[in-house]
């Protein structure tokens, strides 16, 4: 396969055409962003533990019967995915109170919420990614009815795969983001699950282990990102 001009470069990103039009390389980077770009910084090695991290997480949901974007590893930090077409909607799952939701509503911060509760955003950087219902999806055409069903039944299986997952290496899944696309007529996962994407807390202590460190300047982001890749990923060289 060969990589050729980048497609688009994100904030953690770049995404890069290949010779076979059906596929993308997603090249994962040591920057990260917070508070819409605001907050700026890079951290060691911070792309190849989200890649592997995200790899791991996507062969997992292929294994549980989510299809998904992912085809291959090319390196540590690039993976070779499909080329979808992307809905422009952030899917949030949120098992445990955290973020904007106690900043929004009146939730007790760790507060469990069982069922699962699932938001949808406008993926927008300009709209600054703002809230959205399927009504509002419905009058942009971001999506069909049918489709945001799928989306709904698909990042709730997601979570739980996931949960069980996590809680099983003694990490607690508070909230996570998701993108969808469409290949073929069907609707597959996209984008990446990783500590850029997830909020990941260690279940005896709470620490956060995920982008909040950077976000709250709670220590050191590199050590959280290798904690969870260590505990997610078998084998990995850390
Ligand atoms: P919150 O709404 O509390 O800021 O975020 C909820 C969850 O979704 C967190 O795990 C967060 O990382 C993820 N999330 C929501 N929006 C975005 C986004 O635009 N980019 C990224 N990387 N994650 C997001």
């Amino acid at each position: 396969m060969i990589k050729l001009d980048a497609l688009y470069s994100g904030k953690a990103k770049t995404i890069f055409k290949t010779d076979n039009p059906q596929k993308l390389i997603m090249e994962f980077r040591d920057s990260l962003t917070a508070f819409d770009g605001k907050k700026k910084s890079t951290a060691p090695k911070k792309g190849y533990y989200n890649a592997r991290i995200s790899e791991e997480l996507f062969r997992l949901l292929e294994e549980g019967g989510i299809k998904t974007h992912f085809d291959s590893m090319l390196s540590d930090t690039e993976m070779v995915v499909d080329a979808v077409e992307i809905i422009k909607i952030e899917v949030i799952v949120r098992n445990i109170a955290a973020g904007s939701l106690i900043r929004k509503y009146p939730f007790k911060p760790g507060q469990k919420l069982d069922p699962p509760i699932l938001l949808l955003d406008y993926k927008s950087d300009e709209y600054s990614d703002p809230m959205i219902n399927d009504d509002i999806a419905l009058a942009l055409g971001l999506a069909t009815r049918e489709e945001l069903l799928k989306i709904r039944e698909l990042a709730l299986r997601i979570n739980s795969i996931l949960v069980e997952y996590l809680n099983d290496r003694d990490l607690l899944l508070p909230d996570f983001k998701l993108e969808f696309g469409r290949r073929n007529g069907d609707i597959v996962l996209a984008d990446e699950i990783s500590c850029d994407t997830c909020r990941f807390w260690d279940k005896m202590t709470g620490e956060s282990l995920d982008k909040d460190v950077f976000r709250y300047d709670k220590g050191d982001l590199a050590s959280a990102y290798r904690e969870v890749a260590r505990r997610i990923v078998p084998g990995i060289s850390l």
